[in-house]
């Protein structure tokens, strides 16, 4: 790993995705390297053409960044985390998110915090000082084999349930994003039975092939976990009428699950080979 101290001319960022006005992300890169990650395709990241997963710059100065910039800016919300995991092994090490959070909740100033890292249950004395921050943690990959193919670095699911625990024990909201869901790749009803107790809100945000390194993805399932699989993905993808029959039936097969725990669920559904853009609905 490629680790590097950097200077950072902006803390807060101005971000499309609803949830906030204001983004920060305390790292370019990740430690987690997560094959299907979307930020590999961030203008910002694209800065470093080492592979992705390899490289990690750490805004060592964004606190102090981010003090200036709030004697003039006013933001109503701010989300942590929109193209690195803020909660990543070398956080202990650096604590930048911590600096900001300390920061942030100086001023009371409530933050959306998109993760699945367990290292956020430490962060709890940092989190709970307002009813609207929200935590957005990514659940996924009940099947073990399927994590080591495709995320094998980011904490198994036994350790984000009991983190996600400790958070729903410290009165901070908890929504559980399952993202992005790569079709053949998960079993919904089994992963259902993992939410622990206390979640009211489940999201499920369709893959994107457009961001999400899809060849990489359909030759690595085909290799390593099913000829038939990887064929059956390649085909839901190969046009908008087969994605959109996938999605049509995904949202049915959640419903039918969900009768029995009565999630408010959300679907988030990116238009067929399209990048993000700002009418994907986040709640
Ligand atoms: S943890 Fe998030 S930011 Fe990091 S590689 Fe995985 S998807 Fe990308």
């Amino acid at each position: 790993m490629d680790i590097k101290e950097i200077r950072t001319q902006r803390a807060l960022s101005r971000t499309q995705i609803k949830l906030a006005d204001f983004v920060i992300n305390p790292y370019r890169g990740c430690e987690f390297g997560c094959k299907y990650c979307y930020s590999r395709e961030n203008k910002n990241v694209k800065k470093r053409t080492e592979p992705w997963g390899s490289f990690l710059d750490v805004k060592i100065d964004a606190p102090f960044v981010l003090e200036k910039e709030l004697r003039f800016k006013r933001p109503k919300c701010i989300m942590l985390g929109s193209t690195t995991e803020c909660f990543q092994p070398r956080e202990e090490e650096f604590k930048v998110t911590r600096a900001l959070l300390e920061i942030i909740k100086s001023r009371n100033i409530p933050v959306v915090i998109l993760t699945k890292s367990n290292l956020i249950e430490k962060y709890v004395d940092l989190l709970n000082y307002n009813p609207n921050n929200k935590i957005y943690f990514t659940f996924m990959f009940q099947d073990k084999a399927v994590k080591d193919i495709l995320e094998k670095d980011t904490p198994e699911l036994e350790k984000r349930i009991k983190a996600i625990k400790k958070l729903i024990e410290n009165k901070i909201r908890v929504k559980i994003h399952v993202g992005p869901f790569i079709p053949f790749m998960e079993d919904l009803r089994k992963l259902f039975q993992f939410i622990p107790p206390g979640i009211k809100e489940v999201e499920i945000e369709v893959y994107n092939s457009k961001m999400g390194n899809f060849k990489e993805i359909v030759s690595l399932i085909k290799e390593r976990i099913s000829k038939e699989k990887s064929a059956a993905l390649a085909k839901t993808y190969s046009s908008g009428k087969d994605y959109n029959n996938f999605c049509t039936f995904l949202r049915k097969e959640a419903q039918k699950i969900n009768e029995d725990y009565n999630f408010k669920l959300n679907f988030i559904v990116p238009e067929f080979d399209s990048w993000y853009t700002d009418k994907i609905k986040y709640e």
